[in-house]
Order: C-alpha cells, then sequence, then structure tokens
C-alpha cells in the first residue's frame, strides 16, 4: 500500500506439512483480537510486521541417533525454530514428545515472542524439540537420548545466540544431560540452558515459576474483578496435568489459602469429590511419581486416602466437566478445554480461567469465556487469561537466569521470588491497560486482547526500527 517502498516477495510460511493446524490455530488467534482492536487504525505501519513476523527466522531440523539398552540404534527427528531475535537471544523451551512436530513448534514458538516480550525482559521467541517419547524409557536411554540430541543442536545455540529451557517431557534432569553434553563439546561453560541445577548455574524459583507466576497472575484477577474484596482463600480451585507447572501451581494455592480439587495426566483425571481438596503431601507423590514417569495412579501405593471416597479417579477423562470450581488452570498441553468443557466450567460457576499450558483452550472454548465477557456489564463475568501472559513466569525467571549467568552472580530465592511476582504484576496491568486503550468493552476488558496487542506492539515496534 505504500508504492514507494521496496514490495517484499515473502513465502506463504516455512513448512513441511501442506497444513499446520496448531500454527495457523495460534496465529488466527493473536490475528483476530489484533484486527478486532483499534490497533491498526492507530498505528496502520505496524500492520506491515504482520507477514514478516508470522514467519520464523530460521529453522532447523536434523536426525537424532541414540542407542537403546537393547544396544539397538534408535532414530529421532530434532527441531529448533528461531523464530524471532528483534528483543534479544531467541528464548523458549524443549518439549519432547512423540506428538512434537512443525506446527506444533511452529505455534509454541509464535507464541513465545509475545510472550517473552511481556515479562519486559529482553529475549527473543523460539522453540525446539523432538518427538522422542521419555515414557517407558531407562535414565540411561533418556542420558544417551539428551546427549545425541545435543551433539547436532550446540551448533546453533550458544548464551547470546539461542536459549532453550525446558517443556513437556524435558526437566531438571534432562537439562543436566544437554548442559553436561554442550559443555564438553565447547570446552565452555556458560549460560546456554535455562532451569539448571542449583549448584551449577541454576536459578532458585526456576522450577516452580510458571506455576507460582499463573497464580500471582490469576490473585490479580481476582483482585481486580472483585474490587479487592476476594482473593484465593476459600477458592475452589481445579489443575489439570500434574507435571511441573500443575504442582508449583497448586502448591501457591494451597498456601494461600485456596483448595486444589483436581490433577490430571494423559491417562486419567483424579478429582475431589467433596469440601477436602488435595494436600502438599499429596502432590509431593504426584512429583515423585512424575518424575518416575508413572501414571498417576501409582500414586495409590503411596497415599491410600486418594483412593478413598473423598476422591475419584476417572479413567480417560478431563477435570472440567468432573468438578465445580471458582478457577480453572488447564496446566497439562494445548487444546484441552473444548467448548463443551468450557460450557460445563461456566455451568459449575467458574469465574476464572488462566492458562498454565500454552494454548490450553480450543478457539471455540475461549470463544465461550471472551463472548460471555463481552456481553457482562459489570465486574461479574468469566475472566479468560491466555498462556502467553498467565504462564510467562517460567520464561520471565529463566530471563533472571540468563542474567544471574552473565553477572557471575546468584540471587536469593525472596529476590528471585520478588522479581516474578513483580513481573507477573507488570505483566496483568500491561494487559488490562492495553485492552483499555485499544478495545470497546462493557464489564472486564479482554486479558486476551491487552495481551496479544501489548506483546504485538512491542516486538513490531522493535523490527520496524
Ligand atoms: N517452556 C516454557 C514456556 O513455554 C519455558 C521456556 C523458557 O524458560 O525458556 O514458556
Amino acid at each position: 500500500d505504500n508504492s514507494d517502498q521496496p514490495t517484499l516477495s515473502i513465502p506463504p510460511s516455512m513448512s513441511n506439512y501442506p497444513k499446520e493446524p496448531e500454527f495457523e490455530q495460534a496465529k488466527d488467534e493473536i490475528l483476530s483480537t489484533l484486527e478486532n482492536s483499534k490497533l491498526f487504525e492507530k498505528e496502520p505501519e505496524l500492520k506491515k510486521v504482520l507477514p514478516i513476523i508470522s514467519i520464523p527466522e530460521r529453522i532447523i531440523q536434523f536426525r537424532v541417533v541414540w542407542e537403546g539398552d537393547d544396544g539397538k540404534a534408535n532414530v529421532n527427528t530434532g527441531y529448533r525454530v528461531q523464530f524471532n531475535s528483534t528483543l534479544g537471544p531467541y528464548k523458549g523451551g524443549l518439549r519432547f514428545h512423540p506428538s512434537v512436530n512443525l506446527s506444533i513448534l511452529k505455534f509454541l514458538g509464535f507464541e513465545q515472542i509475545f510472550k517473552n516480550a511481556l515479562t519486559g525482559l529482553p529475549m527473543g521467541g523460539g522453540k525446539g524439540g523432538c518427538d522422542f517419547d521419555p515414557k517407558g524409557k531407562s535414565d540411561n536411554e533418556i542420558r544417551r537420548f539428551c546427549q545425541a540430541f545435543m551433539a547436532e543442536l550446540q551448533r546453533h545455540i550458544g548464551q547470546d545466540t539461542d536459549v532453550p529451557a525446558g517443556d513437556i517431557g524435558v526437566g531438571g534432569r534432562e537439562i543436566g544431560f544437554m548442559f553436561g553434553a554442550y559443555k564438553r563439546i565447547k570446552n565452555q561453560w556458560e549460560g546456554v540452558l535455562t532451569g539448571k541445577g542449583q549448584t551449577w548455574g541454576g536459578s532458585f524459583i526456576r522450577p516452580e515459576a510458571t506455576g507460582f507466576g499463573l497464580v500471582y497472575y490469576v490473585a490479580h484477577m481476582i483482585d481486580y474483578a472483585s474490587e479487592g474484596k476476594e482473593s484465593f482463600k476459600g477458592k475452589r480451585v481445579a489443575v489439570s496435568g500434574s507435571g511441573n507447572v500443575a504442582q508449583y501451581a497448586a502448591l501457591k494455592v494451597i498456601e494461600l489459602g485456596g483448595t486444589v480439587v483436581s490433577f490430571s495426566d494423559s491417562k486419567g483425571a483424579l478429582v475431589a469429590t467433596g469440601e477436602t481438596g488435595f494436600s502438599a503431601e499429596d502432590i509431593a507423590a504426584i512429583a515423585d511419581v512424575k518424575l518416575a514417569r508413572k501414571d498417576l495412579t501409582a500414586t495409590f501405593e503411596t497415599r491410600s486416602n486418594l483412593k478413598s471416597g473423598a476422591f475419584k479417579y476417572v479413567e480417560g477423562a478431563r477435570p472440567w466437566t468432573l468438578v465445580k470450581c471458582d478457577v480453572a488452570l488447564p496446566s497439562a498441553t494445548q487444546n484441552e478445554v473444548s467448548k463443551e468443557e468450557a460450557e460445563a466450567l461456566v455451568d459449575g460457576g467458574c469465574k476464572f480461567v488462566a492458562e498454565g499450558s500454552n494454548m490450553g483452550c480450543t478457539a471455540e472454548a475461549i470463544e465461550v469465556f471472551e463472548g460471555l465477557r463481552a456481553k457482562t456489564e459489570g465486574k461479574q463475568c468469566v475472566w479468560y487469561a491466555p498462556g502467553k501472559a498467565a504462564n510467562a513466569g517460567g520464561v520471565a525467571v529463566s530471563g533472571l537466569e540468563m542474567a544471574q549467568n552473565s553477572s557471575r552472580d546468584k540471587w536469593s530465592s525472596e529476590e528471585v521470588d520478588r522479581r516474578l511476582a513483580e513481573i507477573m504484576k507488570n505483566c496483568f496491568n500491561n494487559c488490562l491497560q492495553t485492552a483499555e486503550a485499544y478495545t470497546d468493552f462493557v464489564g472486564l476488558p479482554s486479558l486476551q486482547a491487552g495481551a496479544n496487542i501489548a506483546g504485538f506492539v512491542k516486538v513490531a515496534k522493535a523490527m520496524k526500527d
């Protein structure tokens, strides 16, 4: 539309597949909220960034060959999507899961750009992983796989280039195996991965950060919507998943006086049927079985109370239709709340939904929540927070880990937690104020629109400069 400007020839995408459903979903989610706001009216120049920002700067795809305990060779496909380095080095997790493909990694990398911008820290966006399935593998197999994966990935990353971390299937143990491999190959200690162990460069609060940050964000939602009258105290909170995010979100909810009424894994959901929720001891047992890569039902061996009448295990189910709650925290994986489940949550009285997982809600589920919000006057409606804002605490503390590594320093856990709380507060206020400035609304402003617009504007303006 600006004839004196050179036209850019842009390929439709950078892809192996004719269709990329998860990436298209993530792109539509962001673009539709931008288009439906006053953003491009106010800042028409920024629209030109859209076709450019939607394509990764670089994608690396590679073969990973590793030896099984039976002595046989196994082969997997590894990836790193280096999506956007405008604000800083590419930053984002590695996912090891059989479902991993480029559509999923491009969706995650795309969301990561805006999430990282929302932390206020200087980080670009990226994501990577492998279609390797850690389930049923021995510790030695996991180690040999991680070393083989890093044998190739090492040539594409670095503390000032690209700094991976964990995601589904990648925790402290895997980061340790990969960090050791990197250090041996490069003969160099550098902060190339985050989520490291406490004694070798890791930051305090990094394991807790995504879950804690999620709860800090929701605490601001509750406080704002209730005009300071309510908090987590007395609230029933449904959590899905049983990994790192779910565990620490639940522990923080309990600390703040709420009741945790569910967990789940890929095999089923465990829900509280009465007033009593999960205890910190129950959560410690869940952490143990998940570290051992076992199913949620393995907690019954040490916690017989979870098998009693106060709890119910439903095979193949997700928690949303099984419990009544005030707050829902999807913390397992993408698209884990359907339209029907969103309706069941609303019917059950749920008022706050915040994603600990990335793109936890389907587009149809978001429509249910956002649709209700848009037509409810006053502050008593369902309020939805997207993952790129609500779960930004994880990557935020990764950014703090990078800062500690670069300055050869280590901060106390109180200091890191204080900074995390501050970042989540700023992130909430930024989403709220951006939605107020760029959208029309009747009751509560859309945190979805606010997050997307605030994240996009920051990166787009920097790209233009
Ligand atoms: N995988 C996490 C996320 O989705 C953390 C990424 C990181 O710490 O780099 O944000």
